[in-house]
């Protein structure tokens, strides 16, 4: 399995696996009269082996001579010669093809040799398929129709990596344009979803910020180029890769995605939930298998050796992200609960391509085919899994924002009146006064107290006391604008903070607060007898602060009720304005009697 990826990746939702099943089941459907009518190669089975010089000119005839036993041996610096004879096959005298998976060569020719004795070549060298190469990895060579029967099939693989490598089949030619229509449209289909998987989890690994969905698109990256390599689609851009250099490619991007898979399962899981050596080690063994992959791709290393030792990493690495499922579910871990279900088919799949053998099953596509399709619609899988999460988590923010909007606003609110608290009022004073521009005025704090309150409430009822409120409330309500803010002191005290006013709009401001209080409606509930209120104004700049202004307000309202209630009083005029009015008073007096 060196050249399929075994990667797996973690996604969500569960009910997804059904449907996931269902579409692999309906998939082995359709594959199954393509495996009925096709002759599987098999070395030591339907076809014989002899071993050449590759110094033998490519129009050689083929030798007379093969062993139809054991397997070929030291043939990766020679030419090794396949052969099987139709007759013996039970294939058609006539109208077969020979549909060979690409594999690592630099020259393979494929003989006819019909019962006239005739033989017709045709063949592919490495970088150059010709017209050869189909989608679904194959090279497809026709037997041409001639009169007399066709007798042998003959393959020579000049510089063949492995013998193990070389997968193919005979089969009856008519059928086979249709099978081939069938998997370009499937891989096709399945390399778009990988794409778009790819794409969709680069997004989103932005906008959520999560480590592990841009490891997850990586990986979709990873088995997307992967599958164009395996599949041949890439030959369309770039023929010059056909054979060795893209099935080098391949395997070490089936490695790479087995890496890239790890640590997406190992980002996934929250920090601090997994021990830290485990950690460690899913990194450490995604490292060395990239590294491997590596070797095995692009080195001389003997592929029996490294890709044993490939294989045993591979496995580790399962194992590790399996442990790190296990141990994360048993802490309570809702990501592992996802990785789990996430991996549960695409794993299914995997064993299944471990245990049996699928090399030329599957349209001739083997384990390559079903891994591919196994990751697009995990991705698939993922991607809904994942959406339907964010959606989940974004209706809670959402609700969770508007409830402390809520609470905020509870908390910044008088209940009686609807007006801001004390809280409420200073929080956004101070904002409005600290962005207040000097040039434009000053800023002011207006204390405002209803005049003989205590009297309303003794005469009329507490309750009465409450509406009265409320109605002013609502009358001073009515002044607030950007520049002017109200709110509840406490009590039957009000405040209006203002800014950027000079003084005598100040004054007109507050002068116009007292008159419209003083004329707010209360109804038959005090008899339609008017409320008045006294107002203390102090005024400032950004750097007076709301204790200072709250004290300088404080005592001008002081002196507004000593002198008579039902007006304003500038903090630092009253004196002089106090000796007005006591005149003014006693001038009254004075004409009064
Ligand atoms: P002055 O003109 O000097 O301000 O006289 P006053 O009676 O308004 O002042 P005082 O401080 O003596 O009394 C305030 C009264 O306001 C006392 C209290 O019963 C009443 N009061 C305070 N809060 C509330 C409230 O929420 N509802 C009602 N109904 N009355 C309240
Ligand atoms: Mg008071
Ligand atoms: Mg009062």
């Amino acid at each position: 399995m060196l050249d399929g990826p075994r990667s797996l990746r973690p996604a969500s939702a569960h009910p997804f696996s059904r449907a996931l099943i269902l579409a692999i089941v309906a998939l082995a459907a359709l594959w199954l009269p393509a495996m009925a009518r096709a002759v599987p190669l098999k070395i030591g089975g339907s076809l014989c082996h002899a071993t050449k010089s590759a110094a033998l000119p490519i129009d050689a005839p083929p030798p007379r001579a093969y062993s139809c036993t054991g397997e070929p041996r030291d043939y990766q610096d020679r030419a090794l010669w396949l052969h099987a004879e139709t007759a013996a096959l039970g294939l058609p005298p006539r109208g077969v093809s020979l549909m060979l998976h690409h594999t690592r060569f630099d020259r393979m020719t494929v003989f006819f040799t019909y019962a006239d004795g005739r033989v017709v070549r045709q063949g592919v060298t490495r970088g150059d398929y010709g017209t050869f190469w189909r989608i679904g990895g194959h090279l497809r060579f026709d037997a041409p129709l001639r009169d007399a029967a066709l007798t042998d099939v003959t393959m020579r693989f000049d510089h063949l990596a492995s013998h193990t490598l070389v997968r193919g089949r005979i089969v009856p030619t008519a059928p086979i344009g249709t099978e081939l229509a069938l998997v370009a449209g499937l891989v096709g289909g399945a390399l778009t979803l990988l794409l778009a998987g790819a794409i969709y989890n680069l997004c989103l690994s932005i906008a959520a910020r999560r480590q592990f969905l841009l490891w997850h698109s990586l990986w979709a990256t990873t088995v997307f180029v992967w599958g164009t390599l395996w599949s041949q689609f890439a030959l369309w851009v770039v023929p010059g890769v056909a054979g060795t250099t893209a099935a080098q490619t391949s395997t070490f991007l089936a490695v790479l995605a087995i890496a890239l898979a790890t640590m997406s399962g190992a980002t996934a899981i929250r920090r601090g939930v997994l021990p830290r050596w485990l950690h460690i080690g899913l990194f450490a063994l995604a490292g060395a298998n990239a590294l491997l992959g590596l070797s095995v791709a692009f080195t001389n290393a003997p592929i029996s050796v490294v890709g044993l030792l490939l294989e045993v990493f591979s496995l580790a690495d399962i194992a590790a992200v399996v442990l790190a499922i296990v141990i994360g579910w048993r802490r309570g871990s809702q990501e592992a609960r996802d990785l789990a279900y996430a991996w549960a088919v695409p794993m299914a799949v995997l064993t299944f391509t471990m245990f049996f053998d699928f090399r030329d099953s599957l349209f001739g596509g083997g384990s390559q085919i079903m891994v591919l399709f196994a990751s697009a619609l995990q991705t698939v899988w993922l991607s809904i899994g994942q959406t339907r999460r964010l959606a989940r988590l974004r209706v809670e923010r959402d609700a969770a924002r508007a409830a402390e909007l809520e609470l905020s606003e509870l908390a910044a609110r008088d209940p009686l009146t609807g007006l801001l608290n004390r809280r409420g009022f200073l929080a956004r004073a101070e904002a409005m006064w600290a962005t207040a521009d000097p040039a434009r005025g000053h800023i002011a704090l207006l204390l405002i107290d209803a005049d003989e309150f205590k009297a309303i409430n003794d005469r009329f009822g507490h309750e009465t006391g409450d509406t009265v409120l409320v109605t002013l409330a609502r009358c001073l309500s009515g002044m607030e604008d950007a520049r002017t803010i109200v709110g509840r002191l406490g009590g039957e005290e009000f405040m209006i903070g203002v800014a950027e006013r000079d003084a005598p709009a100040i004054r007109a401001l507050a002068e116009r607060a007292r008159a419209l209080l003083g004329a707010c409606d209360h109804g038959p509930v005090t008899a339609r007898r008017p409320v008045t209120v006294s107002i203390g104004v102090a005024e400032g700049h950004r750097a007076t602060g709301f204790q200072k202004l709250y004290g300088m307000a404080d005592r001008a309202l002081y002196d507004a009720k000593r002198l008579g209630r039902n007006r304003v009083m500038i903090f630092g005029q009253a004196n002089a304005q106090a000796e007005i009015e006591f005149a003014r008073d006693q001038l009254a007096f004075d004409f009064a009697g």
